[in-house]
């Protein structure tokens, strides 16, 4: 399988080489350039565990990884996690509940990231060669980014986040990995003071080589594959009914579109119901064709504060019949108006879409309502979802993404009046030691810190 830009300006790489790259070095995106058809083979693969689907289905968009590599390596992420099935799928009143938070952060991108740090791995080892993941974080993403590298030969972790503003657990999920590569960064200042020294580093071209500097954000097509997986394992568990529902929480359109691909690939989901908080730029995108930029809320699902959704640019690419001349049009208009549009006969062609938006109060009732009804305890991204599934219910089964442990959102669900939730790994947190350097939010210090550590 070769992979391609969404903007044209890069094609015919491999997947490692697409792996490595993250962002197209056109500014765009990189897609397969085919969906392999799987339908006839669906019946042959029921009893496969976790790792094993894995391993086949990822194996379709992998020519340059071994099998028995490819197949050890995804072993490995896998191994992390609390759960046998990895994934497990469970019924919750009238629908079903596919659990994504079983990994080492209890957050659903430990799914992509257990993976992707693993492949890292192995082609650096591969190459004699390391790099320097640099990334900044309001809270999740940092985790679950240190946790999938943690301890690996040839890597060096660096994230930033703002100084005092992330939640206590969120702070003590990075600190407490003492391990010697990773280096936690509590940035004087807010989030945007984090994202915008973190794009400055990029753009200094000659700095972002001599240190080889690497990214693990959303866009990585790795992230998006390995979460591929876990429609097909769902569609299993449920019992391989000839059609069924999605519902996905939905902020960077990363985890909906590994399920449009799945879906491509002909497992018979009927429909997505996309799923938001206010920031719902998504919804109003797919009810109206409308994509315009807002200011970002905060809300009891702060995963999902989002302004941009950093992989609908994938999604666009084959809505736009794989022009990438009509995507790169769309990107510019949006991002010189913050505001671009698609005739919606464009849109109707692609009806599998609809999605509804679940504000704060909503979220703390459903979260409640459901406690109530059925003893089960959603975090708040969760209850956005199940909420929006709610006003989409009819005789098709519905499954609903569970993408963390309410045990992370602890002041949510004590607002929404259910009883206090724990969770063994967060509990132990306030016992452990921790380390983190603080700096003031200024591009020299962060270079300077990353030269000196790098070192080490
Ligand atoms: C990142 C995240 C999301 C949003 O996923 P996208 O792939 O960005 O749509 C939802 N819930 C939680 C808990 C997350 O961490």
């Amino acid at each position: 399988m070769k992979y391609q830009s969404t903007r044209g300006g890069v094609s015919g790489l491999s997947f490692i080489e697409a792996v490595m790259m993250g962002l197209a070095d056109d500014g765009g995106l990189l897609v397969p350039d085919s969906i392999p058809d799987v339908s006839g083979e669906l019946e042959s693969w029921a009893e496969a565990s976790y790792s094993e689907l894995a391993t086949i289905i990822m194996s379709y968009y992998i020519d340059d990884i071994p099998h028995e590599v490819l197949s050890e390596l995804i072993e490995t992420a896998y191994s992390a996690f609390d759960h046998p099935e990895v994934t497990p799928v469970v019924p919750v009143g009238d629908v079903h509940v596919l659990e994504l938070f079983h990994g080492p952060t209890l957050a659903f991108k430990d799914v992509a990231l257990q993976f992707l740090g693993a492949v890292f791995e192995w082609v650096l080892e591969r190459d004699e060669r390391s790099i320097n993941i640099v990334g900044a974080t309001s809270g999740d993403t940092g985790s679950a980014a240190i946790a999938g590298v943690r301890g690996k030969r040839n890597i060096n972790i660096f994230i930033m986040f703002p100084e005092g503003r992330t939640s206590a657990t969120q702070e003590l999920q990075m600190t407490t990995v003492l391990d010697r590569n990773v280096h936690n960064l509590g940035v004087i200042g807010s989030f945007d003071d984090c994202q915008s020294i973190l794009k400055e580093t990029f753009s200094d071209i000659s700095f972002k080589n001599e240190y080889a500097l690497a990214a693990v954000n959303s866009v990585n097509w790795a992230r998006v594959l390995a979460q591929v997986v876990y429609y097909f394992f769902a569609w299993y568990r449920l019992g391989q009914p000839g059609q069924f529902d999605v519902c996905v929480p939905t902020g960077n359109f990363g985890n909906i579109f590994a399920g449009y691909i799945a879906r491509q690939m002909g497992l018979p989901i009927r429909r997505f119901i996309l799923a938001t908080n206010e920031n719902d730029i998504l919804h109003r995108f797919f009810s109206t064709g409308v994509y315009s930029r807002e200011d970002v809320l905060q809300t009891h699902s702060p995963a999902m504060d989002i302004q941009v959704s950093s992989n609908l640019e994938r999604y666009l690419y084959f809505l736009m019949g794989r022009s990438t001349a009509r995507v790169k049009r769309f990107m510019k208009q949006f991002a010189s108006d913050g505001r671009a549009d698609i005739p919606m006969s464009t849109r109707v062609l692609d009806d599998c879409f609809v999605s509804g938006v679940a504000d704060n109060d909503k979220t703390l009732r459903t979260i409640r309502e459901v406690f109530q009804q059925t003893g089960y305890l959603l975090d708040p991204h969760t209850a956005v979802a199940m909420h929006v599934a709610s006003t989409y219910r009819d005789d098709v089964s519905q499954l609903v993404l569970s993408t963390a442990h309410p045990a992370k959102f602890s002041e949510a669900i004590s607002q929404s009046g259910t009883p206090e939730v724990g969770h063994s790994t967060l509990d132990q947190l306030t016992e452990l030691p921790t380390r983190k350097q603080v700096i003031p939010a200024d591009l020299d210090v962060l270079k300077n810190t990353i030269r000196e550590l790098s070192q080490t």
